[in-house]
């Protein structure tokens, strides 16, 4: 797969090597994912039509997390339509933390489907009214699709996040009391936090983000996971809420919608042409990686991805 010809792994061996730095930390909160090496750092691009270059620690697992949201997301959308999301999960970005409250005054809505919040009544849209094992294989089914290849669950850091889930219940028993949704908050959450456990490479994740870039068609499957409305409905959520309460700082700095977990892994689309993934577990004040941050802010520069910018 990797194209030994082209000047593309060299340079980004050297992005690699110029954005090393040790600062940040593990996330703790999920006891399992602080036990992750904190020097693994890879990065791997993917074309929209599927020639991947990659360098670093490309075959180490992780779990997905909040990298999971834009195509859960998607999926809510394409299954549920636009006016029935709409309804129950707004765009606006909130300003605020991941795992915040964020919720409009009176409805209690969710301020966008990025924030844990809007997951959480993402993923009982998916779930609608189901047996929560459905929600979740559906949710399984598509990471898989857009990956290209079949993707697993990590059942001990499943566990392990659902044994410190206070603040999720919290937030979800809030979306329940406002009827956001009327399903029973706990299954919500453990639906939820199998959907983050999902495991992938950065060459699992930049597949996904190539399938965004190629308008929901997975380049070398070349099938359909996505519909093109859905997916610019998608990439224009990222844009505006993918980095929380940094979204400003990357949209104006990097400027690409893209999407951060707390185990270390981001995404970046830039639209007809590319998918970015990178990945390494130590996470600055917003839990975004801090290596993975300073590598796409690295690439924007030297290959002018920024989408503000005159061609
Ligand atoms: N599962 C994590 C949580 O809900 C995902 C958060 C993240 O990746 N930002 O806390």
């Amino acid at each position: 797969m990797k194209d030994m010809r082209s000047p593309l792994p060299d340079y980004l061996t050297e992005v690699l090597r110029g954005c090393a730095d040790s600062s940040g930390a593990l996330a703790d909160y999920i006891p399992e994912l602080a036990r992750a090496d904190p020097d693994r750092f890879a990065l791997t691009l993917v074309t929209a039509e599927g020639a991947m270059y990659s360098v670093g620690d490309d075959d180490t697992e992780f779990t997905i997390q909040s990298v999971s949201k834009p195509f859960v997301y998607g999926l809510a959308l394409q299954q549920r339509g636009f006016g029935a999301v709409l309804d129950v999960i707004d765009v606006e970005p909130s300003g605020e933390a991941f795992n915040e409250v964020s919720l409009e005054r009176n409805t209690g809505r969710p301020l966008n489907p990025m924030i844990n919040a809007g997951a959480l009544a993402a993923h009982a849209l998916v779930l609608d009214g189901r047996r929560p094992e459905d929600s979740v294989e559906d949710i399984r089914c598509l990471l898989s699709s857009l990956a290209g290849r079949e993707l697993v669950i990590d059942e001990k850091v499943a566990a392990s996040e659902l044994g410190n889930s206070y603040r999720n219940v919290a937030i979800a028993n809030l979306l329940r009391g406002y009827e956001v949704f009327e399903d029973d908050p706990d299954e919500i959450v453990e639906g939820y936090i199998r959907q983050c456990s999902v495991t992938v490479t950065t060459k699992d994740l930049a597949m996904m983000a190539a399938t965004l870039a190629a308008g929901g068609v997975q380049p070398v499957t070349c099938e359909e996971v996505l519909s093109r409305d859905v997916v610019r409905q998608v990439l224009s959520v990222m844009a505006t809420c993918g980095m929380y309460d940094a979204a400003g700082d990357w949209l104006s700095t990097v400027g690409i919608p893209a999407k951060s977990g707390v185990s270390g892994g981001i995404i970046g689309i830039l639209p007809g042409q590319l998918g970015i993934a990178a990945y390494s577990p130590r996470l600055d004040d917003h839990g975004t990686s801090v290596q993975g941050v300073a590598a796409f802010g690295r690439l924007s520069r030297d290959m002018n991805l920024h989408l503000m910018d005159a061609p």
